[in-house]
């Protein structure tokens, strides 16, 4: 017997049908005595919609009334959820974000999680009652109704599983797992079996949009276990089909155990969000770099990739970097406002970029990643604008027109392409 809590994403909740698969499913695996607790979000597409509203009313509107509109979806399907696994035979409740309590800080829209009243919700699970638990939600110290951001009920599961130790957190969602590259543009990318946090936070934050990247820092922050898996499977379906999020550790033990060898490059991921700005004719002196990005800090805008050439020639030196394409015409302002006390000659934009990205716990131990990502793309005649480096990922800047070029020969080039059926 396992405490297992299943989290179902809009795509699952969206309509009467696919809610009484979900019940369906759950029942499957109440039947094989499993403890369940399940998240649920709302119908795909509701909670654009809601914000629609919220914009409708009042462009300036209050964010702790938005909180009040957006949670809304979320109540009507656990709601349902519940309705309908009664009236399936299976015992379930729904607890609103303010009955467990699902405790927040005070930040209206992007709230982190705090704590989590495990009190209820445990004698429940024990006595074999499934708990249906609203994503997305929770209330603040003042009893207000909080939310947790864009795709956070990812983080709203993740969180419940940490709380009742639960031993793993199903993410059923309308991909069947975590694949090594965008199979739209690779369509012989693979599904992984197995994919540390780091890896994933890495594929996340660089364009694979499987999972909110807060909740996979907060799955590897609790050591939770999470597996991702689509919930148009055959629901009776008992082994673990989807892609586990595991540590280092426990990867390293299910390859000894499967005898299998660890791939070098586990995943290649794409970012089309990102704009390049490149500073030119900038001073070469100490404090001209910190003038250029500390502007950029204060006004909260997230700076990627940084060149800056070392100049032998001249006493100035071009600085080029990366910035949310969101932020491009922001940025620009910020420092164009700033040129005399900075000193640059003009800056030059290109928003026709994308970011690839290489990742892999396996390069940590092996030389020549970043050689043979350098030599694919040259050998293409891809022109590399800027690169980057962490222990486990090597990304480069490229025009944005040759994506799918790169993804599709890096993705054969380190060995990642399925073989042919
Ligand atoms: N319903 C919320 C959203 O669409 C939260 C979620 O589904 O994860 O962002
Ligand atoms: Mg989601």
């Amino acid at each position: 017997m396992a405490r297992i809590v299943m989290k179902f994403g809009g795509t699952s909740m969206a309509g009467m049908e696919r809610i009484r698969n979900v019940a369906a499913r759950v029942k499957h695996v109440v039947e094989q005595g499993h403890e369940v607790a399940v998240v649920v979000s709302a119908m795909a597409g509701e909670t654009d919609r809601l914000v629609g509203f919220c914009k409708e009313a009042s462009p300036l509107y209050d964010p702790a009334e938005y909180d009040v509109v957006v949670a809304s979806g979320e109540q009507v399907t656990s709601g349902l959820l519940a309705m309908t696994l009664k009236a399936m035979g299976v015992e379930a409740r729904s607890w609103l974000g303010w009955q467990l309590p699902i405790r927040t800080e005070e930040a209206h829209a992007k709230a982190r999680i705090t704590d989590i009243g495990t009190l209820d919700l445990m004698a429940a699970m024990r006595s074999g009652q499934v708990a249906v638990i609203p994503g997305f939600q929770g209330v603040m110290a003042d009893g207000r109704i909080s939310t947790l951001g864009r795709g956070g009920s990812d983080t709203s599961a993740v969180a419940v599983a940490a709380a009742v130790k639960a031993d793993r957190c199903d993410i059923y969602t309308d991909v069947d797992g975590v694949y090594t590259t965008d199979p739209r543009i690779v369509a012989r990318a693979r599904k992984l079996n197995l994919v540390t946090y780091e890896e994933m936070l890495e594929l996340a934050s660089v364009g694979a949009k499987v999972l909110q990247t807060r909740s996979v820092g907060l799955a590897m922050k609790e050591g939770v276990v999470v597996q991702v898996l689509s919930s148009f499977d055959d629901p009776t379906q008992d082994d673990l089909p989807g892609t586990l999020i595991v540590s280092e550790e426990e990867l390293e033990a299910k390859l000894k155990e499967d005898q299998m060898e660890r791939q070098l490059i586990t995943g290649i991921a794409h970012d089309k969000n990102e704009a390049k700005i490149i500073v030119t004719r900038v001073p070469d002196k100490p404090g001209a770099v910190a003038s250029i990005f500390s502007p950029l800090a204060e006004a909260s805008i997230n700076v990627d990739m940084i060149i800056q050439n070392d100049s032998k020639e001249k006493e100035e030196t071009d600085v080029t970097f990366t910035v949310p394409r969101a932020d491009l015409a922001r940025s620009v302002d910020l420092l164009e406002s700033r040129k005399d006390q900075i000193g640059f000659r003009r800056i030059i934009t290109d928003a026709e970029v994308a970011k690839i990205s290489v990742v892999g716990v396996g390069m940590r131990s092996h030389a020549g990643v970043a050689a043979t990502m350098f030599k694919t793309l040259g050998d293409r005649g891809i022109n590399i604008e800027a690169i980057s480096t962490s222990e486990i990922k090597v990304s480069v800047l490229i025009d944005e027109d040759e994506t799918e070029l790169a993804v599709r020969v890096l993705h054969t080039a380190y060995g990642l392409d399925a073989p042919v059926a």
